[in-house]
């Protein structure tokens, strides 16, 4: 590698438009699923798509370097309908190992506004023949719920169809209860910040534990993410914490991995 290969290497150049409507053309834009598991029976129930772009040019990016260009550049809405073409019939896959799992995406609040959101998710689901009820939106907890997002009434469609929308990055943003009340929650989802240092830290017990019993008073039920340990499992099991998602039980899978492991999970005593 010459020097200037490797100072390259080092200050990668920015990712331009043409670039990301290249990888949306050539669908360099592959989905990971990471599995949800219920921590008393340790089962999977559903798997979370998880985006990648694999750049022929610049090797692996994680979603958070492109996914805001993607917003910027206003090509967020053709990834929207990529996404659901893509993530909906891997779904119908997975269903011929595991019947019942669920699906849940990730949408930003950009995503959210977007006026044909219900008709795209709608379409793919029916093309796929695919019933409502296996799907979930996340929605992250740090990007602001703005009264014109909750009253656009795109929360109110995706409950309509049947379709629950789970708090992600619990703890991390602003979620007001009267908010927290409206939204048709399906669950709430614990930031991995809190468990990373659960077991060292007493204040993370405290806010884990608080908001356990904080979602279970309002009905829902509670996801700590991030979990790495059999410590950090057997403590939130222990405390009443219903799934649980991070590296101790899988990390996000390629579809290829993904269908031999739900196999073995699904059979396990
Ligand atoms: P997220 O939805 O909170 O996803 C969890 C992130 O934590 C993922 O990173 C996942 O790989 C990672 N993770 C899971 N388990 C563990 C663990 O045990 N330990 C550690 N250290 N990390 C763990 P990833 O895939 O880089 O995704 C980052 C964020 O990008 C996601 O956070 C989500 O907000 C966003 N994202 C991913 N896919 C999409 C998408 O299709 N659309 C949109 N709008 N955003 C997406
Ligand atoms: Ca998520
Ligand atoms: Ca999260």
């Amino acid at each position: 590698m010459s020097f200037f290969e490797k100072i390259l290497r080092h200050h990668p150049k920015p990712i331009t438009e043409k670039e990301l409507q290249d990888a949306l053309k050539h669908g360099e834009f592959v989905f990971y699923y990471q599995p949800e598991w219920d921590l008393k029976t340790n089962k999977t129930r559903g798997v979370e798509a998880l985006v990648r772009w694999e750049s022929p040019k610049r090797g692996y990016v994680p979603p958070m370097e492109f996914i805001p260009l993607l917003e910027k550049t206003g090509l967020i809405h053709e990834f929207t309908t990529y996404l659901f073409n893509h993530t909906v019939p891997d779904l119908v896959k997975v269903h011929t190992v595991a019947p019942d799992l669920f699906l849940a995406v990730n949408l930003s609040i950009c995503q959210l506004q977007e006026k044909d959101l219900i008709s795209t998710i709608q379409k793919e689901l029916q093309a796929n023949n695919l019933d409502s009820k296996y799907l979930e939106c996340e929605l992250t907890e740090s990007q602001e719920l703005t009264d014109e997002i909750l009253s656009n009434g795109v929360l109110d469609k995706l409950a309509e169809l049947n379709i629950p929308v789970s708090i992600d990055d619990f703890g991390t943003g602003y979620s007001s209860f009267e908010r927290l009340k409206r939204l048709n929650i399906r669950k709430l989802k614990i930031d991995l910040s809190f468990i990373r240092t659960l077991m060292e830290d007493e204040k993370n017990k405290s806010i884990v534990s608080s908001i356990i019993k904080l979602g279970h008073d309002l009905g829902f039920p509670v996801l700590a993410e991030g979990v790495e340990t059999t410590e950090q499992q057997e403590w939130l099991r222990d405390n009443g914490c219903d799934y649980a998602q991070g590296y101790w039980f899988s990390r996000g899978l390629p579809m290829d991995q993904l269908l031999p492991f739900l196999q073995e999970n699904m059979n396990k005593k």
